[in-house]
């Protein structure tokens, strides 16, 4: 294992949904756990689905690495069989797997968000919430959309984080954090300044399925949400003893939901709270297949053709050329939701 810093602490706040994690998984490594989360898109959405938040310092401690050499350095140059590294040491194995993540990009859309934890007791009446998608953070109406993210880390605390789905180039932190200081003050959420901050921004496209690659280089993250890590948990032994983990179903699933984020980035901001209004309408089988099932063709098309048929008409019609890669000409011009330039 190749690591340039292998000590190093993981600082991101890693979340799934529970029935998707395998289950190996140590119980030490969820700090909590939400039953029923809710979302908002105009109105409120209870979602019969327990979604996880993992404890990241008892998630690394709990995976195994026992019987590998770790060499602390940064690999240059990767072929089938072998890793130079940067000190022009070569290293050589049956099969090298490239997890280095993606290299961000002007061509890929990002995930940008802007957190901060604070102790439960100042977060009375707010609900655990997987997005909401109201209009109570000073944002203009027709400005590219983010959305509140509030989830329990354990211990007492929560998290709350005003999040920039996908964007191409994505909101940046500056303005994710006036957005969350306004919609918890519209919420009567006090700040005393001191609050741990917690600040993502990766790639959301840009992985590439293959045998020698995995995790979000491998095209283990979900284009339209960004999540990956309880993805690459499930294929991990899999993809180690050389299985199959790219059958023609997930390459199917894979350009399915790339499409599914240019859907998303195609339509107006004004649109989106009505689209997750539809979205989260759904069964939690047909929202749990689009999320999650990576390999189940089948309940992807399903899941998008239900999904398409609920929408209003104006929507389906931008979202189909989308889907397609097609542009959608408009009288005015419409800005993107989230955001695309
Ligand atoms: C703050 C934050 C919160 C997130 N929250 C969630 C979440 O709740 N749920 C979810 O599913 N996803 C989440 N994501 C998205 C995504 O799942 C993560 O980005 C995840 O870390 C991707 O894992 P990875 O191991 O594939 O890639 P990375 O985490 O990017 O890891 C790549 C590793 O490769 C190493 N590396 C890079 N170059 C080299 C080199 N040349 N030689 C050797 N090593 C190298 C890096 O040091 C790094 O350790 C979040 C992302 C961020 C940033």
């Amino acid at each position: 294992m190749v690591d340039p810093a292998p000590d190093r602490r993981w600082t991101a706040t890693y979340a799934a949904w529970a029935d998707e994690l395998p289950g190996w998984l140590a119980p030490s490594a969820v700090a909590a756990t939400v039953e029923r989360p809710m979302a908002w898109g105009t109105r409120a959405h209870r979602i019969d689905r327990p979604y996880v938040v993992l404890d990241t310092e008892r998630l690394r401690e709990s995976l195994d690495i026992a019987g590998a050499e770790v060499v602390a350095d940064r690999a240059r140059e990767l072929t089938a069989k072998t890793v130079t590294l940067t000190d022009g040491r070569i290293l050589d194995g049956r099969r090298v797997i490239d997890v280095r993540g993606i290299t961000r990009s002007p061509a890929f859309a990002e995930q940008t968000a802007y957190g901060l934890v604070l102790d439960e007791s100042r977060c009375q009446g707010l609900e655990p919430l997987f997005m909401d998608w109201r209009a109570d953070n000073g944002a203009p109406a027709d400005a590219p959309r983010s959305f509140l993210y509030a989830v329990p880390l354990g211990g007492g605390q929560t998290l709350l984080e005003e999040t920039c789905l996908a964007g191409r180039p994505a909101l940046d932190g500056a303005a994710l954090r006036d957005r969350l200081h306004h919609r918890l003050r519209s919420r009567g959420i006090e700040l005393a300044g001191d609050e741990r901050v917690e600040r993502v921004r990766f790639p959301v496209g840009g992985g590439r399925p293959g045998r020698f690659t995995f995790g979000a280089a491998g095209g283990f993250g979900h284009p339209a949400t960004g999540y990956s890590v309880a993805a690459s948990l499930t294929a991990a032994d899999a993809v180690a003893a050389g299985e199959t983990v790219w059958p023609a179903s997930a390459r199917a699933v894979h350009r399915l939901r790339a499409a599914g984020l240019r859907a998303l980035l195609a339509l107006p901001p004004t649109d989106l709270p009505v689209f997750f209004d539809a979205f989260f309408t759904m069964p939690p089988a047909a929202q749990r297949a689009y999320l999650s099932a990576r390999t189940d063709l089948n309940g992807t098309v399903k899941a998008m053709s239900r999904l398409f048929t609920t929408l209003p008409s104006a929507q389906r019609r931008r979202v189909a050329g989308a889907t397609l890669g097609m542009r959608v000409r408009s009288r005015i011009r419409i800005p993107s939701a989230i955001m695309e330039e």
